[in-house]
């Protein structure tokens, strides 16, 4: 059986607005061209704007970001669909699903969350850098300001997920309170073990812990600085943090969140066409079949299936 792909971050729609390429064949690390060794190919799009843009404009570019696509032309002639739900499993095209990332562009307006989520947005994760609207970000030690908790709220009442990646100790904390009130899980989209590579965005035993006790999923991050801290990453280092996760009880939890178009990768996995390498590498090292497909696909697909 070929691979299948599910991939909960990229942050390609923002490369596409700025390099004027289409989604079907381009110089990003993400296209349909090389993800076409994939049997079942479904991504998550952050709508990510620039921290150059100040809040208002960064507001404005997620529809022009998001109307960039519609008009993509792998999506007028159906190679690829928008979806505001989890995909059919047998769709024989590619499936985009929003996220959004630094919900700084709320800007203290709490009505823009509904506009957000008719995007077709999904999850959202509230936090990216220094403090904003919303609270602090991991090189803070600032958890959520009121707004932000109110802003979280009404995230969860027009059932989006909230997801940790970028959040401050302090924020993350808020972040499961809230969403267990709702009885809502959390997920991290796109870190990995604090345990393996002790840097600021990556994940704490205890918020492992709580994500996996949330029913949540967490997607390893390919950005070579958060798998190793103090030498090349590779894929013993992707396996490193898979074997950290598992040891923590995250074999029905464990996705990827590659990160492409957002981050400097590894140099085994230049772009998405290469993420067989990740699967090659764990069934040489005696891991299963089963559990290669529960990363790839499986995990975030029926993660999806219920909160997507
Ligand atoms: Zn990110």
């Amino acid at each position: 059986m070929p691979l299948s792909l599910f991939d909960l971050h990229a942050d390609t729609a923002w490369a596409m607005y700025q390099t004027k390429e289409p989604l079907g064949s381009n110089s990003l690390a993400v296209s349909l061209e090389k993800a076409k060794r994939y049997a079942r190919y479904i991504q998550v799009l952050a709508l990510w704007t620039s921290p150059d843009l100040n809040n208002e404009d960064g507001y404005l570019k997620l529809f022009e970001m998001v109307k960039n696509l519609k008009n993509d032309p792998s999506l007028t002639s159906s190679k690829a669909e928008l979806c505001s739900s989890c995909p059919a499993r047998t769709a024989d095209k590619a499936s985009l699903l929003f996220s959004l990332e630094d919900a700084r562009i709320l800007n203290g307006h709490i009505e823009r969350v509904e506009e957000i989520a008719k995007l077709g947005v999904r999850s959202i994760i509230p936090l990216w850098a220094g403090e904003t609207c919303i609270g602090g970000s991991p090189d803070t030690n600032v958890g959520l300001t009121a707004f932000g908790k109110l802003a979280v709220k009404k995230m969860l009442d027009v059932g989006m997920v909230l997801d940790i990646s970028h959040a401050s100790v302090p924020s993350s904390n808020d972040i499961f309170e809230l969403s267990a009130a709702y009885s809502k899980p959390v997920i991290a989209s796109h870190s990995n073990a604090y345990a393996v590579c002790p840097v600021s965005r990556n994940l704490h035993d205890w918020q492992i812990d709580a994500i996996i006790a949330s029913d949540g999923i967490i997607g390893i991050n390919l950005y070579h600085a958060f798998l190793e801290k103090d030498k090349k990453a590779t894929l013993d280092s992707i396996l490193h943090h898979i074997e950290y996760f598992l040891s923590r009880g995250a074999e029905n939890a464990l996705a990827l969140g590659c990160d492409m178009d957002g981050a400097d990768l590894l140099e085994d996995i230049p772009d998405v066409s290469f993420l067989n390498r990740i699967a090659e590498h764990l069934l040489a090292n005696g891991y299963s079949q089963e559990l290669v497909d529960a990363l790839f696909f499986e995990n975030a697909y029926r993660f999806a299936q219920k909160h997507f």
